[in-house]
């Protein structure tokens, strides 16, 4: 019998990328004719007409399984519900804008053959604006030395899971998901393959720059304590500093009989220090946020249609 790879597409206003993506898709299909493959297509609430295409391609091909949701939800969530659907013995991850060329995923099968479970296609090169580009660069790097999990650098959501990493990520259940940072805890043997990542083909990111930064932060607070360690760190640190000026104030007065005046010098600490000690507040606000939000037990995601329903 044939092993099944199930495709995943998170979709968000890409209308324009269906046609060219089924495309290459289908050339794809053709060079792993030895395997069954199944394309799960997931519209997180798209304002464009990305539902109406993925239905009526489903209509013509029986291969594809449309989910579409309820609202927004984002990209973790719109991944998780395709891997929530997926019965394939390995799954492949990938962006419908193209700029994971699908011709890399033979490349993850082979290696997905080899015996690695899980596959991670890693950016030789970015095809981004220089800001996103240098802050992916950075953030990846930082994640990787505090996390507690080795979360390789470099490197998307883009990759290929064998079923028994699939099943083991379905029993992660936080609502702040960082897919990569869960499929590396999960273990087992990981590899990489190396690709160059290209322009998006059509229309504009989907991340904006809010959405970006809640998945740096879900990364750092989701895998490391760190943060709150900085400011244990910084207290200390601080605690020293006051008590090495504080006694050399006194030393000088004594010595000199010097009247130590500093109102600009003391506005300036009390200002610093109220600002430290509130950015502080904040990480630790950040993840007591977490533990609520989590505590809430929410479901993860409210699917509005389903085609596989209908069949
Ligand atoms: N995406 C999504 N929901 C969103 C934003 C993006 O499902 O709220 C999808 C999008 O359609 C694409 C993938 O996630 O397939 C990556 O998004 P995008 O290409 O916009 O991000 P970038 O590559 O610019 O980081
Ligand atoms: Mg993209």
């Amino acid at each position: 019998m044939k092993k099944t790879i199930t495709f995943i597409f998170p979709m968000y206003n890409e209308a324009q990328n269906i046609a060219p993506l089924w495309k290459e898709l289908q050339s794809i299909q053709k060079k792993i004719s030895n395997y069954k493959a199944e394309f799960i297509f997931v519209n997180d609430f798209s304002k464009d007409n990305t539902l109406k295409l993925l239905q009526s391609l489903a209509k013509k091909e029986p291969t594809i399984k449309v989910l579409s949701f309820s609202r927004n939800y984002g990209h973790q969530l719109a991944v998780t519900a395709g891997q929530d659907l997926a019965t394939g013995d390995a799954v492949v991850i990938m962006d419908s804008d193209l700029q994971d060329p699908p011709e890399v995923s033979l490349d993850l099968i082979q290696k997905w053959e080899e015996g690695y479970d899980v596959v991670y296609a890693k950016r030789r090169k970015y095809k981004t604006n220089f800001i996103k580009e240098k802050s992916a660069w950075l953030f990846y790097r930082i994640l990787c030395k505090i996390s507690s999990v080795n979360i390789p650098v470099d490197t998307g959501d883009f990759r290929l899971l064998s079923k028994r990493v699939n099943d083991e990520m379905k029993k992660y259940k936080e609502n702040s998901r960082f897919l990569r940072g869960i499929s590396s805890l999960v273990g087992f043997k990981q590899t990489a393959v190396l690709f160059d990542r290209k322009d998006r083909l059509n229309g504009n990111t989907g991340y904006t720059f809010l959405k970006s930064l809640k998945l740096a932060i879900d990364g750092i607070t989701g895998f490391s304590v760190a943060p709150i360690r900085l400011i244990s760190l910084l207290g200390a640190v601080f605690a020293f500093l006051s008590f090495v000026i504080g006694f050399s104030y006194v030393i000088i007065s004594i010595l000199t009989g010097a009247n130590i005046s500093g109102w600009a010098s003391t506005i300036t600490a009390i200002y610093f220090l109220g600002g430290i000690q509130l950015l502080m507040l904040g990480i630790l606000g950040e993840y007591i946020g977490r533990i609520f939000i989590e505590s809430l037990n929410r479901p993860l995601y409210t699917i509005d249609y389903e085609e596989s329903r209908l069949k």
